[in-house]
């Protein structure tokens, strides 16, 4: 029996909170007062973020015939980033403030203030619109500035001379490398029409004014797999992804009533995409994209084409002739899926926080703890175990005295199993296991405890 009270996390402070003090991620640079929008992932964050990452690699390299992966660099060369729109369309719109010099992000000034949405909207209505309802700075009061384009691409120099001609971009998303790299991977790895490339890696996007947890950070990790496609199918595989993509997540335990699809508006649409959809969690205090689903069309390949002058057309053996594979893009953020897994499993009962994290994301599979840290049979056997386990599954072995808190510790990162070794143990070889939903206990023969955790953690 599952109790039934039962809260879950209410704001993104508490989120934030929760996840300091369970080690699952860190403000950076706290020692030194932090620095805006960027975070660590600490001892229990970055297992379940491997175990997330982990998971969409199989789902969409292993177990597919037609997707492979890269992993490509994040410094980027600048005329790539001509080509594919980002330097002159990668902007958010800017305001300063006259007086105190503070800068907003216009776009959400007016959604904070106006409570409207105006992405999409040319910069002369933008400046017009907060002139015509008054709107001032947050800070003083003071006016503002017109609003003006202000590019998200982090900027850096490559070798000892800081000119205009070293200039290179960190990679505001990781998609692009896929496209330069198209010919090569299809020749070496005999891709045919429709294939997939993967990668997961960083991204970086110099945001204005950072905020919201790890929603709006400007350092962040992406999982993408650009589909390559003979032009005219793209409705097909679009509709397919979007059933790809909402499996994954059901297939990890996130309740079905928290996903949703939305799909964008004409005027939301990036500068790239003919159509788009996001796939949106249901957060405690609104719907939040997780993860994008965009029609390229052929707009990538084309543009590196024409501005590399290399061919990246494709010969199609089946009607013999030369296309321009159109891309479906799928690009998941890792962050806040992870937060999305976080806050679905996450649980308050009467006496403990629980994670009912699925078995295959939990940072730790089995923990094992001698009843007492005294006794030396009971510790001798308690890490024999460990070892013998550990070989299997990730474990956690500890000998604090407390079981009771022990308990507690492992319910709220999520551990499915526990198992403690008590004063019956060493004669009678066998051990509790303890289940973490249900709090149930079973004694298990320690020569059977391998297979019985292989069965339940499979
Ligand atoms: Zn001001």
């Amino acid at each position: 029996m599952v109790p039934q009270i039962v809260q879950s996390i209410k704001s993104i402070d508490e989120l934030a909170s929760f996840c300091k003090r369970a080690g699952f991620v860190f403000p950076s640079f706290e020692i030194y007062g932090g620095l805006s929008g960027f975070f660590d992932y600490g001892p229990r964050g970055v297992e379940l973020k491997n175990n997330i990452k982990a998971a969409w690699w199989k789902a969409m390299v292993h177990d597919r015939e037609d997707v492979v992966g890269i992993d490509a660099v994040t410094v980027n060369h600048p005329k790539m980033w001509e080509a594919s729109g980002h330097v002159s369309s990668f902007t958010d719109p800017l305001v300063d403030c006259k007086n105190c010099k503070a800068r907003f992000r216009a776009d959400q000034l007016v959604k904070d203030v106006l409570d409207s949405d105006v992405s999409g909207m040319p910069l002369d209505e933008i400046t017009a619109l907060l002139k015509a309802k008054n709107v001032r700075c947050q800070k003083c009061k003071g006016e503002f500035t017109d609003a003006r384009k202000y590019n998200l691409m982090f900027k850096t120099h490559v070798g000892p001379i800081e000119s205009d001609e070293n200039v290179a971009y960190l990679r505001p998303e990781t998609a692009q490398l896929i496209y330069l790299n198209f010919k090569l991977v299809q020749d070496s790895a005999r891709l045919k029409l429709p294939f997939g490339i993967a990668q997961i890696g960083r991204a970086y996007r110099n945001e204005i004014a950072p905020r919201d947890f790890l929603f709006r950070v400007r350092e962040f990790e992406q999982m993408e797999m650009q589909y390559f496609i003979r032009p005219g199918d793209n409705k097909k595989f679009f509709e397919q992804w979007k059933k790809e993509r909402l499996k994954w997540y059901l297939s990890l335990g996130i309740k079905k009533q928290n996903l949703r699809f939305r799909p964008h508006k004409k005027e939301e649409l990036a500068h790239y995409a003919k159509q788009a959809i996001d796939i949106e969690y249901k957060f405690p205090w609104g719907w939040g994209e997780i993860e994008g689903i965009h029609d390229r069309g052929n707009w990538d390949l084309t543009q590196h084409s024409k501005f590399s002058g290399k061919d990246l057309s494709y010969f199609d053996e089946e009607t013999k002739s030369r296309v321009i594979p159109n891309v479906i893009e799928v690009s998941a953020g890792v962050d806040r899926t992870f937060l999305a897994f976080v806050i679905d499993a996450y649980a308050t009962e009467k006496e403990r926080i629980v994670l009912r994290l699925h078995q295959k994301l939990a940072p730790v599979k089995v923990a094992v703890f001698p009843l007492s840290k005294k006794e030396k049979k009971i510790t001798k056997l308690a890490r024999e175990i460990f070892k013998t386990l550990k070989e299997k599954f990730v474990c956690y072995y500890e000998e604090s005295g407390n079981i009771g808190k022990s308990y507690r510790r492992m319910d709220e990162i999520g551990t499915p199993f526990c198992i403690t070794v008590d004063f019956d143990s060493p004669k009678k070889k066998d051990v509790t296991v303890r289940d973490r939903n249900t709090m149930k206990q079973k004694r298990v023969k320690v020569t059977e405890l391998t297979k019985y955790l292989e069965k339940l953690l499979q």
